[in-house]
């Protein structure tokens, strides 16, 4: 998986690219990360990138000319071409299924803003995916590409250590992880649950079932789709046809 991250602070990226998993990743050749400079493209003695916006208002714009000429100098740079990705508060939400589709094209290019946003003419030229990470505004898309190029890679087959990790986490099913514990059994009068210390397996997986679905109906009904197998049977609940014909 590729991605390249067109930023004004490519100082940012570098304790995240260089500490745990991801930094494995990268070493292992299984996620490779380019950080482009874009005041590297921008003109002039002091290289500005941004501007006032056309028509007044507060916050300076970034200007089309260095976004543009970085997004050029990555064509070149063989392989698939990237989907571009505009990182917005205006975009598209980031949920775990779109993290499973931008992981199928192989290669992304995150463009962050900063400051007051954008020139619209870089989307209009550059169409994409205008993607949100969540709907609040930060100061800029690199904590968003972040977050994009973690959640993606961690989807990469070999990022993580067990295959487990990722088939029982949260959203995996479209449902909320069930609880974890470990060590002590007991932490300020709580004990772990029972089950959990019983070896039993079918018994553990069907409490985290229960669990999982319990909290996601408590916290996140949103998430749940009515047609959605039932914790006890893993088959679809009473009504539907795959119910009713067992
Ligand atoms: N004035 C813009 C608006 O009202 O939409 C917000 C600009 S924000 C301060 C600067 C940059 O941060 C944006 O261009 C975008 O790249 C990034 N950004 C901020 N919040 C974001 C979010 N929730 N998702 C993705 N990108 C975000």
């Amino acid at each position: 998986m590729r991605f390249e991250v067109l930023t004004l602070f490519p100082g940012l990226f570098a304790s995240f690219l260089n500490e745990s998993l991801m930094a494995k990743a990268v070493a292992r050749g299984l996620v490779t990360v380019e950080i482009v400079d874009v005041r590297g493209f921008a003109q002039g003695r002091h290289r500005a990138a941004d501007d006032r916006p056309f028509g007044g208002g507060p916050g300076m714009v970034l200007m089309p000319g260095p976004l543009c000429a970085a997004l050029d100098s990555l064509s070149s740079a063989g392989g698939p071409a990237p989907l571009v990705v505009h990182l917005t508060p205006a975009g598209r939400p980031l949920n775990q299924a779109l993290c499973r589709e931008l992981l199928s094209r192989r290669r992304l290019a995150l463009v962050c803003g900063r400051y007051g946003g954008v020139d619209r003419r870089v989307s209009e030229l550059y169409p994409g995916l205008e993607l949100s990470v969540g709907d609040y505004v930060l100061n800029g898309g690199e904590v968003p590409a972040m977050a994009v190029i973690e959640a993606v890679s961690r989807l990469v087959p070999g990022f993580l250590g067990e295959k487990e990790s990722l088939e029982s986490e949260t959203f995996s099913e479209g449902l909320l992880g069930a609880p974890l514990y470990t060590r002590p059994r007991v932490f300020r009068g709580l004990a772990v649950p029972e089950v959990l210390l019983s070896g039993n397996h079918r018994e553990i997986d069907l409490y985290r079932r229960r669990e999982a679905h319990r909290l996601t109906r408590a916290g996140r009904p949103d998430l749940l789709d009515p047609d959605m197998a039932s914790p006890e049977t893993g088959r679809e609940p009473p009504g539907s046809p795959e119910g009713d014909a067992g």
